[in-house]
Formats: C-alpha cells, structure tokens, sequence
C-alpha cells in the first residue's frame, strides 16, 4: 500500500512507514494513492465479519503485509460482535461499545496495536496520544503490557468523564497518563507540537495512535460494512448513516467504505455544539470558534484533524461535498433525543443520541436510517442516569477500574514541560 502526504504530495510511504510515523512533514496526514474498490459488493455483504474484515483490509494490505499476517492481525483484534440494533421506527442503533472499554475506539486501537508491535520488531516505541475521552481508554487497553511500547496519554482535566478517567488513568506499567490544564484542542497542538520536533521524536521513538493513524481508519472501514449486512436485504440501498463525529475519523473511515464501494446513500455527519464542519458546509467558510464543553464530551473539538481526508476522498471520488450532510445538535436537543429513544425501549448516551437526533431531521421517504453507538450508555452515566432517571448498574470492566486510585500527573498546557516529561524514563 502506497500513501502520500496530503500537504507534500511527493512524500510518499509505506503502510508500515505510515504507521510508525503517524503524521508526515508539516503535520501533513497521509492518505491512501490508490482506492480498492469491490466488483461485487453483495458477495461480500453474506459473509461473517470477521472473514469479511479479512477481505476488506486484504484489499489494502495483502500486498504488504501479506494475506495471513492480515487475516492474523484481524483475528486477533475484532473478538466481539457489533449487533445493529432496532432503536426507533425507521432507526437502527449500530452498537459498537461491546468490546474491552466499551467504545467503537477498540476497533482502531486494537487493530493499531498488533500492526505496530508486528512491523516495530525490536526497536523502541513511545506511543503520544492526545484524548477527549475514550481514545486514552481504548489506547491504554490495546498496548498494556506490549513490551518495547512505552505509552503516554494526554487528556484535558476536569473535562472527561470521572469514570472515564478511571478506565485509562488506572493501569500503570507502560501506560502514564497526564492531566493538562487545558482543552482537549490544547492537549491535541501539543501532541502536533512533540511531532515536529526531530530530535525528540529520534530519542523516543516517537508514535502516535490517535485517529490520525491511518491503521485505526482503515480497521474502522470494517464496521460500515457490518451495518449494511445486517440490514434487511430490502433496505440495504436505503440506509442514511448518521456518524456522532469529534476528530471525524470515524466519518472517514465510512467514506473510505462507500469508495470501497458499500451502498450508502448519505452521510450526516452530527456533531454538538462544536459545529465548525456543519457550519462550514453551510457556508463554505472554516472558521473556528473556542471548544465548549458539552456532555458529549468525546466530541468536543472544534478544529477536527480528519478533515482535510474527507476533502481528499471527495475530491478523489468526484464526490462533491454536499454528499455530506452537516447537521450541529444543541445540548437540549440531544437531552430530549435521548429522552425519545428511552421512552421507544431503546437506552443510549449523549454522543449516539446527537446522531439519532439528527436522523430524525433528515429521514425521508422509504429511508433507513442507521447511527453509530460509539459508547456503552454505563461510560456517561451521570448524565444517563439524570436525564432518564435511572441507576444503571456499572459494567464489570467500568466497575473493576471504579475503585482504583488515579495514577496520572498533572501539567499546564505547556510543550517544554512535556518534553523534559517524555524525555525523563518514567
Ligand atoms: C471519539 C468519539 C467520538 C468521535 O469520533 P471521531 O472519530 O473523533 O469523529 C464520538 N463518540 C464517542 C463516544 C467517542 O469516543
């Protein structure tokens, strides 16, 4: 698989240069030169998901990695189902949290993990990753214990779940977790900031697993299948997919699906208040305003860092940009959605809720509409538990973390404290 960076077209690398590198030169994201597509899609929707998995990242990968090493890499990572599940007339939930920290990040992450430790063989990795939520939770889960992988997670204090924090904070060994005094935007220029430093990056074997990293989009592509497939045969040109999007990864990882060549007749993407891309769909202006927190916290982020691939997979389909659909959710509205779906029998969290919510503006005619369950409703309880007035019983994984201690350390958001920080062996 060749990739190029999208800010210098002429550095071009491997899948596995990719990978390690995570970003190219000028912070420039790297993007496939070649797009798979499948003749016969419908084939490919009978079979299971994790042999279909083998199929889709095999059109990607085989050439590099080879056939086994693939299916080997996807038999390892993808061990638990994503039902899609009845939420509400005309509405399906894709339930993607089932997995070792209850959220659809595990999908990217474990996949990551095995691909990293498989190409890195012996030299040392510093995996820096900047998190709103469950991307610390999934990346802590996916690399605890690898040897040779040191981990270090930024997240900004105060601003995720007490629960979540609990989830990725709590594990010690090779994962060190650090509280910044800012937004997740500060914590996400500082991870940017580390990856342009040279001499930092050669002494610590610097690496990144957010959803820049292009393995976690490419194991994402796997899922949009799976969504269609299970849909009644009668419906599956009828779906709408509705993506609750921060850093809009997932939303890239569905469209690299529909130019593999899955039936999907719109993407909204939904976000909460942080609405810098329905906006800018609207206007065709990019203007970003200061993040605010929300209850869907995992998607608070105003400058997304995936955007400039949606553009390019546009551009490189002829898809004008109006294939996708913005649509910005208020808090309210998202409270109410979440409210609605309960009342229908189907229990949810904030992040779901604001997709769902959007699909109820958008659905017409003999339309289906299928939004992404990113998070096990138990990860936002005290918001679940307030709007729906309920207790839900914790998980066991979120039950065993709950009574940890925190180990992470505190800092501003400053670059030369985490330098000497990342520099200084734990
Ligand atoms: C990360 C996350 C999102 C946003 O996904 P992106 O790929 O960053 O757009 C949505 N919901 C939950 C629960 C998340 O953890």
């Amino acid at each position: 698989m060749e990739l190029y960076n999208l800010k210098h077209p002429q550095q071009k690398v491997s899948f596995s240069q990719a990978v390690r590198q995570g970003l190219g030169r000028d912070r420039g994201l790297f993007f496939p030169s070649q797009l798979p597509e499948f003749d016969d899609v419908d084939a490919l929707l009978e079979m299971d998901f994790v042999d279909r998995s083998v199929a889709i990242l095999s059109a990607w990968l085989a050439d590099e990695l080879g056939r086994d090493n693939v299916e080997s890499l996807v038999r390892d990572a993808f061990t638990f189902a994503c039902p899609l599940v009845a939420a509400s007339d005309h509405q399906y939930c894709l339930e993607l949290f089932h997995g070792p920290t209850l959220a659809f990040k595990d999908f990217g992450a474990r996949f990551l993990a095995r691909a990293l430790s498989q190409l890195a063989g012996d030299e040392k990795l510093t995996i820096l990753t900047a998190t709103s939520g469950d991307t610390g939770a999934a990346v802590a889960d996916a690399f605890f214990g690898l040897e040779n992988i040191e981990v270090v997670i930024l997240y900004p204090q105060g601003r995720i779940s007490p629960l979540q924090e609990k989830m990725f904070c709590t594990l010690g060994g090779n994962i060190r977790t650090v509280a910044v005094q800012g937004s997740f935007d500060d914590c996400q220029a500082l991870v940017k900031q580390a990856f342009e430093d040279e001499e930092l990056k050669q002494a610590i074997g610097l690496n990144s697993a957010n959803s820049i990293n292009i393995a976690r989009l490419l194991a994402q592509i796997c899922y949009y299948f799976e969504a269609i497939a299970q849909l009644p045969a009668a419906q599956r040109r009828q779906a709408v997919v509705a993506v609750p999007s921060g850093n809009f990864g997932n939303l890239t990882a569905g469209l690299l699906a529909k130019s593999m060549g899955l039936p999907v007749k719109r993407f909204i993407a939904a976000t909460n208040s942080n609405d810098t891309v329905p906006r800018y769909l609207r206007s065709g202006h990019w203007q970003v305003n200061p993040t605010v927190a929300t209850r869907s916290n995992a998607m608070d982020v105003s400058a997304p860092n995936n955007w400039p691939r949606v553009e390019a997979l546009c551009r490189a389909n002829s898809w004008p940009l109006a294939t996708i659909e913005g649509a910005a959710v208020s808090e309210r509205e998202c409270e109410l959605q979440l409210q609605a779906l309960h009342q229908q029998g189907y229990l949810s969290e904030p992040h779901a809720a604001i997709a769902s919510r959007a699909l109820s503006c958008s659905l017409k005619g003999d339309e289906v509409g299928v939004f992404l369950g990113t998070a096990h409703p138990a990860k936002f309880k005290e918001s679940v538990d307030e709007l729906l007035d309920l207790d839900l019983p914790l998980p066991e994984a979120l039950a065993q973390a709950a009574v940890k201690p925190l180990l992470s350390d505190a800092m501003a958001a400053d670059y030369d404290q985490l330098r000497s920080y990342l520099l200084k062996p734990e």
